[in-house]
Order: C-alpha cells, then structure tokens, then sequence
C-alpha cells in the first residue's frame, strides 16, 4: 500500500483512493482497448460513451432536465470569466455581479470588457468576511454572476437570492461544485474548474440552460462560443479525454456512495468538527470568516494569535501526514480546503493536532 497523506490542498485537491486505483488498473488497457484512455481516438465508440456518459451523470447526481446542456470545456475557470459575458451581454443592459473574493474580482475584470457592468453587492471592504445578505439584481439586467463559494476567504452562499424572472442567473462553483444539493433550476449557467472538487485540472463543466445558447454574437470567435461546443456533445475539437475519465470515475463513486446528498452529510459533519474546534479554542485559533451563516463547508480559513505559530502548527501538520494547510497570502493562517473526498478520519486528525498544539503553546 502506498503512503498516502491527508491532503487538504485547495486545488488541484485530494482525489477518492478507489477512483485513483481504479485509474491506475485501468491505464494499460481501458474498456478493452488494450491502450489507455489517454491514447484512444475521441472519436472512437469507446471513448464517446464514456464522454456522454459522464454528462448525463453530471444531470443525473445534479438534478438537470433535458432544458439544459452539460458541456466540457477548457481554459479553466478563469476562461469563464470571460466568456460568460462574451456569450450573454445584451447592449444596454447591465450586467450585475456580487463581489465576494478574489475570482469575484477577476470575473467582474473581464466582464467589463463586454460592457456595463453593476456590482450590486461587495464584501471587500470588510476583506471579503462574509457573504452579503438581502442581494437584489434589477429587472432587465442581462444576468447575474455570483461566486459560490470564495476559495481563499473560506466564505460560501447556502442559499442563493431570488432573481428577477427575465434574469439568467449564473454561478461559479469552481470550489462547491455537488458539495450539497441544489434546487437545479434556478440555475441558468453553472462553471467550475474540476480540480476542486470533482476531478484533475484540465477541464472546466458548464451546465446551461439550453435558452441561452443563441445569444451570443454571431462574430464572436468560435471556440468561444457555447453553441459551438453544445451542438457537438463538446467534440467540436480534441476534448481532454483523462480529465473527462477520471471525472466520470469520481461521479460514478459519487452515486455509488449515494450521490449528492451523501456528500452534502459528510461535508456537514466535517465542517461542524473543524468549526467546533476553532470556536471552542477560546480565541486561540480565530476564523476569517465573521458571520457564521458565511462559513465554507468547503474552506476552513483561520489564524493562530502569532505568524511564527502559524510557520510551526503548519510546519508540524505535514510531520504528521497532514499537508496543504497554509493559508493564501491575502488571508494568512491556515486553510484546510475539505473537499468531498477528504474523509472525516483526516479532519479529525488535525483537529486533535490543533487541540494538542493549542496546550502546548498557549
Ligand atoms: C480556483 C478557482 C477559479 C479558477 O479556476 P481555474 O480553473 O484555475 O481558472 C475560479 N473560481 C473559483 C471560485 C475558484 O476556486
């Protein structure tokens, strides 16, 4: 048996050992092929069932209707941000964002680009603590874009504001994607970058709602567009057909163990274990994150009372087999990114390190 850490990387992040060992006995010779998935043409029959399969168990584990389309696309998350403006901007509308982090920002940055843009709520000048409450987009604007769940702040939306009915609402979910069930119709265009919390970096999942293929411009560039990788099952071009594989393998372990719901418990349960522990260490270790409706069931963000604490606890966390737990530079501290796939054991063992740590050193 391999040694294997607890890894609580933000992304790329912690994948389930029986998809890893899954891929592993199937490298040399996958769907009997007698190549890898990796080496088969993508438009040969094996691939292709695998490829669609794995979009009709995004729908199914999501709870998707056939109004919408699953597609798999690349240039990241980050690729969405411009994109989505690209392919929805409407003349003389505005579109609106929340800006609630850092991929907030760099969304609205690119969306500018396309047009008027309107943040119609912000928490950055209380350094992104929070979620705002009461968001309300305008009648006639040509979307609203939100940030799910705010990767580096340790913040996420458990609940999504009301928009107007003529509004898409658009949500990046690079870092909540399926950690909980959501009412999937509100949605009207979902983007994630896979490498948090449902595969390896290398390919982004959108989910629209088939509507809004049409609205982009016709001289929009082609790969750009949605349409274009909609009306080919995003075949259009060479698709990245392992990163696509190993999500399939992460959404069939994923309905295997009972599908979102399952996850959305578990996730429950390892964030009250890890919350608990912060808010009963009397101060010792503070959490960014101020109003605990905001918290992250994702990203546990906190501080210890000095830098040179923080070095050690962190530093002591990876003797320990616990890795990935230093905080982004723009928070400082400690991060432990608790995705699906990091277990309840892993969470437990830190806590105990921080309760041990917490003795000696206060
Ligand atoms: C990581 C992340 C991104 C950027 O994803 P890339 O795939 O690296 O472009 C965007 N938004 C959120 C919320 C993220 O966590």
């Amino acid at each position: 048996m391999a040694k294997r850490v607890f890894n609580f990387n933000a992304g790329p992040a912690t994948l389930p050992v029986p998809v890893l060992e899954r891929a592993r006995d199937e490298m040399l010779d996958w769907a009997g092929t007698g190549m890898s998935v990796m080496e088969v043409s993508h438009r040969g029959k094996e691939y292709d069932a695998m490829h669609h399969e794995a979009m009709s168990l995004v729908k199914e584990l999501m709870g998707w209707t056939d109004e919408y389309k699953v597609l798999w696309l690349q240039g990241g998350a980050s690729m969405q941000f411009l994109m989505v403006p690209q392919n929805l901007a409407v003349p003389g509308k505005p579109m609106e964002y929340v800006n609630t982090g850092a991929w907030s920002k760099k969304a609205i940055k690119e969306a500018k680009l396309f047009g008027d843009v309107k943040v119609v709520a912000s928490s950055e000048d209380k350094n992104f603590t929070f979620v705002p409450k009461d968001v309300s987009f305008s009648e006639g604007s040509a979307f609203a874009h939100m940030t799910g769940n705010n990767t580096i702040y340790g913040s996420e939306w458990h609940y999504y504001p009301k928009v107007p009915s003529d509004v898409p609402l658009v949500v990046d979910m690079s870092s909540n994607l399926m950690d909980k069930v959501i009412e999937a119709k509100r949605f009207a265009l979902l983007y994630a970058g896979v490498q948090k919390n449902l595969g390896p970096a290398g390919v982004t999942l959108a989910v629209i709602r088939q509507d809004l293929l049409t609205r982009v411009p016709e001289k929009a560039p082609t790969m750009l567009k949605y349409i274009t990788h909609s009306a080919e099952d995003s075949l259009y071009n060479t698709p990245p057909c392992w990163a696509i594989y190993i999500c399939k393998l992460v959404l069939d372990y994923m309905k295997e163990k009972g599908g979102v719901a399952y996850f959305e418990r578990v996730n429950r349960e390892k964030a009250k274990v890890l919350y608990d522990a912060i808010d009963s260490s009397g101060g010792f270790y503070k959490g960014h994150i101020t109003d605990k409706d905001s918290r992250s069931l994702m990203n546990v963000t906190f501080r210890l009372p000095t830098e040179d604490l923080e070095k050690q606890i962190i530093d002591e966390a990876k003797k320990a087999g616990l890795v990935g737990l230093k905080g982004h530079r723009s928070v400082g501290g400690m991060r432990a990114s608790i995705y699906n796939a990091v277990p309840m054991e892993g969470v437990k063992k830190l806590v105990e390190l921080m309760k041990d740590f917490q003795a000696k050193h206060q």
